[in-house]
């Protein structure tokens, strides 16, 4: 029901942090995995770490803020492997500023990385997953896809976003046979949240107040959800959002 053999798995921002923890759980399961990410360098790590797990992967180079990048992309998907099974829209940056502060290429910075990225990506990958018969798209939102943050405006917003999106392509293509889900991540340690304990005094603490589980997430724990709904098991789930985050949005 899990096995993802033969599949091939396109991660945006697979190179570090939840990315990567969900590219090796995806690549544990079976699934080539295609790493994608800006920093070649960071982007050959990750292989290294992946294929000395087992894991069969390749990178390929991809700003997905940009539309003649992803086309680009998906047109080298298509020409090395004809087909693609799974698609993880994960790339995402934040700005920390209030929003009065903010200027207008922070925000489009923020938008286009987190949500235009994954409709450019969703885009592409519709006619390959069509092809193909079947298909499985999986969004990274947030806990602040629903709570908020007051020095993060752009980054709540794109991430509230991301799940109504995820419910507009859901019932579009249900019909091809291709299921779409969001994921909610809470406070995991990540490069990107390294940056956010270092300029917002306090957090550190009140996270861990906050979460049950009493500890910050690794990347590895969001390697199961992933496998979930880029498998069978997940067929007749879509257009939902599941949080990942030790009970934080519970408490
Ligand atoms: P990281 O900063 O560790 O990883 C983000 C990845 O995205 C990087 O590997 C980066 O690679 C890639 N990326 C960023 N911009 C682009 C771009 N324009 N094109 C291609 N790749 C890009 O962050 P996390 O692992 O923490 O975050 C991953 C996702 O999870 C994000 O969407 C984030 O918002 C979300 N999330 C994270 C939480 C957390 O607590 N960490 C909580 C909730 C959600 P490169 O620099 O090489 O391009």
């Amino acid at each position: 029901m899990f096995d993802l053999t033969d599949k091939i798995a396109l991660v945006t921002g697979g190179n570090g942090g939840i990315g990567l923890g969900m590219a090796r759980g995806l690549g544990q399961a079976g699934a080539t995995i295609v790493v994608v990410g800006r920093n070649e360098e960071k982007s050959a790590a990750a292989l290294r770490q992946l294929q000395s797990a087992g894991v069969r992967a390749e990178s390929l180079p991809c700003d997905v803020s940009r539309e003649a990048a992803v086309q680009d992309l998906f047109a080298r998907i298509a020409d090395r492997h004809g087909r693609l099974d799974i698609l993880v829209n994960n790339a995402g940056s934040t700005v920390r500023k209030a929003p009065q502060d903010f200027t207008l290429d922070e925000w489009h910075q923020v938008m286009d990385t987190n949500l235009t990225s994954a409709f450019l990506c969703a885009r592409s990958a519709h006619p390959l997953m069509r092809a193909a018969g079947a298909g499985k798209i999986i969004n990274i939102g947030s806990i602040l896809s629903v709570f908020a943050a007051p020095y993060a405006p752009a980054y709540c917003a794109s991430k509230g976003a991301i799940v109504q999106f995820t419910k507009s392509l859901a019932i579009a293509w249900a019909g091809d046979r291709i299921q779409v889900n969001a994921v909610l991540p809470g406070w995991i340690d990540t490069e990107l949240t390294a940056g956010a304990r270092e300029q917002v005094p306090g957090l550190n603490d009140r996270v861990l107040a906050r979460t049950p589980a009493g500890r910050w997430g690794v990347p590895q724990d969001l390697a199961g959800i992933a496998v979930f709904l880029a498998s069978a098991a997940s067929d007749f789930v879509t257009g939902t959002a599941i949080t990942v985050d030790g009970g934080y949005s519970a408490s």
